[in-house]
């Protein structure tokens, strides 16, 4: 195919791909494929030396529906350079360096994956939103904007103003909204565009959208400067969420991505990057713009996260609660720079609510610490096939009962079920049997036929004779570490039961709650539910475990092997009543032995760093955690002071 005959169909799959993304809100490719081939028709154009009348290259952001009443901006809305190296970005400066003749201080913010929305308030009161369209006009969407609930109607500055910022739906309320739709949602990006560019407005407060402020379009009154447009913002009661940070350097810069990239996974929103921009006006306006970017700002945009391949199988796996999890069997697809063709599927009642098929092209996101997951169907593909349900379990045989939207394995002694209920029993949050592995349990259910964890706290050195890879020292040492591991906590012990939904966490909680065995046995419903975190869900599971004297049996072969509690958490110490938030790697301690240290000292470990924190306690690559006790001025310390405390050294 020559070059102008590759341009043509470029152009010709882009707009239909735009078309769909921006007019149908409905997406049938990842972004991170509409941007490959959007780079493609950019080197082509200039290697060319031409580009088509209709090529997407001219445009900034979506065409406009005819549905929607439009509206010009007062100032246009440009979109943003973009770069996704460092080297990227270094050009990029390197740029501004020779413009100006030194580097100016440049703002960090998060770039927000939603549709971007232009507020109009005139007199102190909202009078008008737009999408913003090609970045001139845009689609009057006031009615649909005012359904979000934090969004203030009025605001103390009586002058002319465009507010600009993006209306987002939080992950959490993607899930809320998802567990009772009937068409689930696919990503929060789409569910926020849909939602707003929906002609009902009670579509969109069905969705609960958020609307984060970040830029000050048209204004009367001058600002100086990103930081002071930011703090405008916040004092007018607008949702300004996200790290912010003025840097003064290159490297600065590039750390705040890197710390940005890595917090990414745990924010309640989508982020696909963060934007820099010279925090200067008056730099600004000597820097200028291109035709279609503004010389003074760029997005660095983090790798993928989502594209879409197709589904050519399902695999159903036996868990620890019987339950059979479908995994995805795909077409190999790089995904930020990883080759993933599995992916989980959730649950059936998902299968048949995401309407997916065997055949069809499917999204794909993975974040760093889960499983990747497919979100939904790209596109239907004629002659792909309905997900079989699997009447009988792929490994055992035995029949297959549906709860909700789960399959369970009825078979009591379903191997894989026995071997993950083996692992999680002597792993290192429940009895912490040293050196033992799911190889092991695998190795003693199948060859000594070791199916529950009473066999497995009387194993004797004699079952273990003549096994594959265990000679007498590692014999020796296995059977010590059983013996060790019966000197526990309580915590540990309920939560190695392995009661469906019971983390280390709740199982703490309900031990700080019920104080013994016996008691939590006994707890009603209501004593259940009482407990933080506990739910309907979680206190019945816990009720039906109690109530089911195959269980309380086995509890009582299991306390009559040897297993003795000492005493959880003693609120005697040098950190008693201390709640201490870990980040980064200690240089000697383990997470596990540092929270242990913590706990068994007085103090309390939590996941997130809050004014409520008494100290941070941080080791090498520490995160965003140790930038948030930075700026609400927790006390931070190292491993050598954290030992000076405990008087170890
Ligand atoms: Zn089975």
């Amino acid at each position: 195919m020559d070059a102008s005959d590759r341009m043509r169909q470029l152009v010709d799959t882009l707009n239909e791909w735009a078309r769909l993304y921006y007019e149908e809100d409905a997406p049938v490719v990842a972004d991170a494929e509409y941007d490959r081939l959007y780079d493609e028709l950019r080197r082509l154009e200039a290697s060319e030396g031409y580009s088509l009348d209709d090529s997407p290259t001219h445009r900034v952001g979506g065409a406009l529906q005819k549905k929607f009443e439009q509206s010009a901006h007062i100032l246009r809305l440009y979109s943003l350079d973009k770069c996704q190296t460092v080297e990227e970005f270094s050009d990029w400066c390197g740029r501004l360096v020779k413009q100006l003749g030194y580097l100016p201080a440049l703002t960090c913010e998060y770039k927000f994956d939603g549709l971007t929305l232009n507020l109009l308030y005139e007199d102190g009161a909202l009078v008008k939103a737009t999408t913003r369209g090609d970045g001139v006009v845009g689609e009057v969407v006031t009615a649909q904007v005012q359904t979000i609930k934090r969004l203030p109607r009025r605001i103390k500055y009586k002058g002319r103003i465009e507010i600009q910022g993006e209306g987002i739906l939080r992950l959490s309320n993607l899930a809320k909204y998802n567990l009772t739709a009937d068409e689930p949602l696919k990503n929060a990006r789409n569910g926020a565009a849909g939602a707003i560019r929906n002609l009902d407005p009670s579509v969109t407060a069905s969705r609960g959208l958020s609307f984060m402020a970040y830029n000050i379009g048209y204004s009367d009154m001058p600002f100086g400067s990103q930081t002071e447009m930011r703090a405008f913002l916040k004092a007018e009661g607008f949702e300004v969420e996200g790290d912010f940070e003025v840097a003064d350097s290159v490297s600065a810069a590039l750390a705040f991505a890197d710390r940005t990239e890595q917090a990414r996974p745990t924010l309640d929103y989508l982020i696909d990057g963060v934007v820099f921009k010279v925090n200067s006006a008056s730099v600004r306006d000597v820097l200028g713009f291109t035709e279609k970017f503004p010389k003074w700002a760029v997005a660095y945009k983090f790798k993928a996260d989502e594209m879409t391949t197709r589904l050519i199988g399902v695999e159903w796996q036996v868990s620890r609660s019987a339950k059979l999890n479908p995994i995805a069997i795909m077409e190999p697809v790089d995904i930020g720079g990883v080759t993933v063709s599995r992916a989980t599927l959730n649950n059936y009642g998902d299968i048949l609510k995401k309407k997916v098929r065997v055949g069809d092209r499917v999204f794909v996101r993975r974040s760093n610490d889960v499983i990747p997951e497919i979100t939904g169907v790209a596109e239907q593909v004629d002659g792909a096939e309905a997900i079989a349900k699997p009447t009988v379990c792929p490994v055992c045989g035995s029949p297959v009962k549906e709860v909700g939207a789960f399959l369970y394995c009825t078979g009591e002694d379903c191997a894989p079920r026995r071997v993950a209920q083996l692992d999680h029993f002597a792993c290192k949050d429940a009895l912490d049997i040293d050196g033992f592995s799911e190889k092991t349990a695998e190795l003693l259910y199948n060859e000594r036929h070791i199916t529950d964890a009473v066999k497995l706290l009387n194993l004797t050195a004699e079952d273990m004779l003549g096994l594959d890879g265990f000679g007498d020292k590692k014999i020796g040492n296995l059977i010590s570490a059983i013996a060790a591991a019966k000197r526990t906590t309580l915590d540990r012990f309920i939560f190695a039961l392995g009661i469906d939904g019971i983390g280390k966490k709740t199982a703490k909680d309900l031990v700080k709650r019920f104080k013994t065995l016996d008691k939590l046995s006994i707890a009603t419903i209501e004593q259940l539910t009482d407990v933080d975190g506990i739910g309907a869900v979680l206190a019945a599971n816990v009720r039906a475990y109690f109530d089911d004297p195959a269980n309380m049996k086995m509890i009582d072969a299991m306390l009559a092997s040897g297993i003795e509690f000492q005493q959880t958490a003693p609120s005697e110490g040098v950190f008693k009543g201390m709640r201490v938030v870990l980040t980064g790697s200690l240089p000697t301690y383990k997470r596990g032995e540092a929270t242990q240290l913590i706990e068994s000292n007085g103090g309390e470990v939590t996941s997130s760093v809050s004014k409520n924190v008494d100290f941070v306690l941080a080791g090498a690559d520490p995160g965003s955690k140790l930038n948030k006790a930075h700026k609400l001025g927790v006390k931070v310390i190292d491993e050598p002071t954290f030992k000076r405390m405990l008087g170890l050294e």
